[in-house]
């Protein structure tokens, strides 16, 4: 789960971690009594949208004049923003945030997040600051700092003086050394309490005054912790999640939506893995990933066609499912019983494997819906990928 930029400066604040004073802002009128009430030279307009590059698309203003600021907000709201994180359908502009103006001596990168090889929480560091991380790691990988945290130990003043001399805070600004060990610490404690998967600040910027300020920030959360935290929970912005995804989550459906074309509904979730892999290796692309889980029944079965059926792009449906757990038969009867509720309009290719599945392809075969059965993963990839045709 991701949350936004000022949410994001509500849980540094929370934790020690220097911002500048901002508050979140949704009418003109508002950033205009906040203006006042703020009184800063400089005054930062920032759309608030679960994406990055803002500062390129205009959704970042910066004025010196108090009364621009209504007029800055009313252009803003309302406003949809293209990013590079957004696709080209953009995100529609509900919220800003409106803060005072930082004099920015020096912008870094500063994250930490789970490192899939060590399993460690690290920290990732770079002197290029406000730039795209993935792109310096690409072209300037020994720009890169990472220092691994060894969780049985926790945050030792050490790891934090390795990050600051690795940059060369020493000669950048000895003065920011101590702030900067402290930061890290304090960054280690949010990460682990509110179970993050990961705390970005880019830019952290070292100010002309000699200070550290976190000028951006960003942070998402592990699904499966965000239910010990009420304060997390309640930062839920559900304008920012794809609509299919939340009707997916209230029906206990674990669904992402992709860009392809055939939507997919399995059981288990090591089998859609492999079910989006064989359909790409058939020469076309998953329009989903969807796992009914292992104890399916018709309801979930006919929630997931409701949810494929949804998404414009599915031009043909493939469940796969192995009868584990759960018998085929069973399956079959949810398939028939869904189809009945729900109307299928797409072509649709049926694979049963497992317990009872001779039974549940007879059901299907003397449903009479229109559908293919298959015995095989991979007859089954190419017969859905023929019928639908090559993705684009
Ligand atoms: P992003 O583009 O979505 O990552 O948004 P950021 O919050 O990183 O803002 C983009 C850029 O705006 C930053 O890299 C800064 O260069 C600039 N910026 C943001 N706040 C201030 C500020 O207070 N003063 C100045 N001078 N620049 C700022
Ligand atoms: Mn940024």
């Amino acid at each position: 789960m991701n949350v936004h930029e000022f949410q994001a400066k509500q849980l540094f604040a929370q934790f020690g971690v220097p911002v500048p004073r901002g508050k979140e802002i949704t009418s003109p009128e508002a950033a205009a009594a906040w203006a006042s009430e703020l009184n800063t030279p400089v005054f930062v307009v920032k759309a608030q949208i679960h994406a990055g590059g803002r500062g390129k698309a205009g959704g970042v203003k910066i004025t010196k004049e108090k009364g621009a600021v209504a007029g800055i907000a009313k252009e803003l709201i309302g406003k949809t923003l293209i990013t590079h994180q957004t696709g080209p359908k953009g995100r529609k502009v509900h919220r800003l945030l409106l803060e005072e103006g930082a004099n920015i001596a020096k912008e870094l990168y500063l994250s930490i997040l789970v490192d899939r090889d060590t399993g460690w929480p690290t920290f990732i560091a770079s002197t290029e600051g406000g730039m795209e991380i993935e792109e310096v790691a690409e072209k300037t990988p020994e720009k890169i700092i990472k220092e691994a945290i060894d969780p049985a130990v926790g945050f030792q003043g050490h790891n934090g003086r390795n990050v600051a001399f690795a940059l060369g805070l020493q000669a950048m600004e000895p003065a920011v050394i101590n702030p900067f060990v402290q930061m890290l610490g304090n960054l280690y404690r949010l990460f682990m309490e509110k179970h993050a998967a990961l705390v970005e600040i880019n830019p952290l910027i070292i100010t002309k005054e000699k200070t550290l300020v976190a000028l951006d920030g960003k942070v998402s959360f592990d699904d499966n912790g965000v239910f010990k935290h009420d304060d997390v929970q309640k930062m839920r912005d559900l304008n920012e999640e794809d609509p299919l995804e939340i009707e997916a989550t209230a029906n206990n459906l674990n669904y992402v939506k992709l860009d392809g074309n055939i939507g997919c509904m399995v059981n288990g979730a090591g089998l859609a893995m492999a079910t989006m892999d064989v359909i790409k290796l058939a020469g076309s692309e998953p329009a989903n990933f969807l796992d009914v889980g292992g104890g399916a029944t018709k309801d979930t079965v006919a929630a997931g066609f409701r949810i494929l059926l949804k998404d414009p792009n599915v031009k043909g449906i493939f469940i796969n499912i192995f009868g584990g757990i759960v018998r085929c038969e069973r399956i079959a009867h949810g398939v028939i019983e869904a189809a009945k509720e729900v109307k299928i309009t797409v072509p649709l290719v049926v694979r049963l494997q497992g317990t009872n599945a001779d039974e549940g392809r007879k059901l299907l075969a003397e449903s009479g819906l229109k559908l293919e059965v298959a015995n095989d993963l991979w007859e089954a990839a190419q017969k859905i990928v023929k019928l639908t045709g090559k993705a684009a």
